[in-house]
């Protein structure tokens, strides 16, 4: 037997004790009264049991003791062996920074300058070519030219686009064959 899968998850949630007030409501009214769903009580009867089974006994008084007395010394002997972990990265440090502080502030005045550049200077030839402003009327008429050449190649190859040749042919094959 089997319980209805609508209130499988619920039943789930009640034995993990995580059901909300709303869905506990729900859950009873599936439960209880004269109509109560018998699986569903069997899958809830079962979860409790399996629950029980796992649950662990509480700590007895002697084990709650020992425990007890425990911590204190595993405490004080794990915050002793970070110190003691801690002492040499607190050394390196502070070594370090000194000798950064010592590289920073000393070391300048051992280290020698560095080498000395000559600067050439480069002989000014008059003969090398120097930008010089296009004039606007010339860069239009250039423009003018170009776009003239472009636009007769274009309608040229227009006329005799082999593209547009077979285009018009298969035309004129459908044409006839419809
Ligand atoms: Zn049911």
């Amino acid at each position: 037997m089997t319980a209805c899968a609508e209130y499988e998850p619920l039943l789930i949630d009640r034995a993990a004790g995580e059901l909300s007030a709303e869905d506990a409501t729900r859950l009873e009214a599936h439960l209880g009264g004269p109509g109560a769903c018998a699986a569903c009580l069997a899958e809830a009867a079962a979860f409790a049991e399996a629950l029980d089974l796992a649950r662990l006994p509480p700590p007895a008084e002697a084990e709650r003791r020992n425990l007890a007395g425990l911590a204190a010394p595993l405490e004080q002997q794990a915050r002793a062996a970070a110190r003691r972990r801690a002492w040499p990265a607190r050394a390196v440090a502070v070594v370090a920074v000194a000798a950064a502080a010592v590289t920073f502030l000393v070391a300048p005045a051992f280290t020698p300058r560095g080498p000395h550049l000559d600067v050439v200077e480069l002989p000014f030839t008059p003969d090398t070519p120097v930008w010089e402003a296009p004039d606007p009327d010339a860069l239009l008429e250039a423009a003018g030219a170009a776009l003239a050449e472009a636009t007769d190649a274009g309608s040229a190859a227009a006329e005799s686009d082999p593209i547009l040749e077979a285009a018009a042919g298969w035309n004129d094959l459908a044409g006839e064959s419809l």
